[in-house]
């Protein structure tokens, strides 16, 4: 029998198809198999205070660890998921592994953190969704407001209506809402006053010119502005270098995710990050002076 109780293995138990020899087998049949055979896992990204660098949540990013073809991109293998509908059953065992694998970071951490997971169109669209959420919270037993969940400006814009409903048995549950990749897609701003929106992660299109490129600056500069004013956070996402950082930093950016503070790593090297962010995590000095 089924799947997603938490275990750190997205798994099936259904007999083996008998199918094309490995090499004509297709990505989307490898799939069915590599779920039956457990190659599916979570990474975890550091989601870092820009200020003091010290981890204060994880983004949850899947990984196929095909036996021949090795790690195949989610790039690759989401759309198909989605497409078929896989992804129902593949992100619901995310959500569930996810919140259970943040309990066991903060047993080392010793203080509260959050796990961002990302949800696709169609999970968001599945009517199994919020029963999905509510075994994810109950079963890890982490409060409603450690979850972030990242979904694009296109998830909002296809069915606004069912977006608005779904949106607020989210907040019922006290989870919050990240726009994914925003500012890369179509919608328009109005979005922002009709959902109840927590957190804005700039896409990394945005972020990779700078500080060189004053468009891109300029941008940068526009949504933090935005979120401010309307009491969002902000991630910014795919930051590399450290003069990326100092400009976001010093433009009043909260988050940073990206190489720079941590690559996607699984929970073991995300749990040893997490020993040393929580023991290093001496406030820089302009920070100690400035307070308490
Ligand atoms: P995303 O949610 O926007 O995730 C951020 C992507 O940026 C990840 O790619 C991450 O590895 C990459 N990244 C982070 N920091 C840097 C950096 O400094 N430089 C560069 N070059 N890249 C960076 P990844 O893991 O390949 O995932 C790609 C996309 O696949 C994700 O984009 C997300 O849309 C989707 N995805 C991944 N895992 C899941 C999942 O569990 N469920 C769903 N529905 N989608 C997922
Ligand atoms: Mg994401
Ligand atoms: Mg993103
Ligand atoms: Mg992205």
């Amino acid at each position: 029998r089924a799947k997603a109780t938490g275990k750190a293995r997205c798994q099936i138990y259904s007999p083996r198809l008998s199918g094309p020899p490995e090499h004509d087998i297709t990505l989307e049949a490898a799939m069915f198999q590599a779920v039956r055979e457990g190659e599916f896992l979570l990474y975890y990204q550091p989601i870092v205070d820009a200020r003091t660098r010290q981890i204060q949540g994880f983004e949850t990013l899947m990984r196929w660890k095909h036996p021949t073809l090795g790690m195949v991109p989610p790039a690759r293998f989401i759309p198909i998921a989605e497409s078929n509908g896989l992804i129902n059953l593949l992100g619901a065992w995310a959500l569930k592994a996810a919140c259970v694998q943040l309990k066991q970071f903060e047993e080392v951490a010793k203080r509260h953190l959050y796990i961002s997971v990302n949800i696709s169109p169609r999970q968001f669209r599945n009517d199994k969704f919020l029963a999905v959420l509510d075994d994810a919270i109950a079963f890890s037993g982490l409060l409603g407001e450690q979850l972030v969940l990242e979904i694009t400006e296109g998830t909002l814009m296809i069915d606004p209506v069912h977006a608005e409903a779904i949106l607020a048995k989210m907040a019922q549950r006290k989870a919050r809402i990240a726009i994914d990749d925003f500012g890369t897609g179509y919608s328009s701003l109005a979005y922002l006053k009709r959902f109840p929106i927590s957190v804005l992660k700039i896409d990394r299109t945005f972020i990779k010119d700078l500080p060189d490129s004053a468009k891109d600056g300029a941008i940068c500069n526009a949504v933090l502005d935005l979120a401010k004013h309307l009491g969002l956070s902000v991630v910014a996402e795919g930051v590399e270098t450290e003069a990326q950082m100092h400009f976001l930093e010093s433009r009043g950016c909260q988050y940073i995710q990206g190489y720079l503070t941590g690559k996607p790593m699984p929970a073991n090297v995300a749990l040893a990050a997490l020993k040393e962010s929580t023991h290093a995590a001496v406030l820089p000095d302009e920070l100690r002076m400035g307070g308490q």
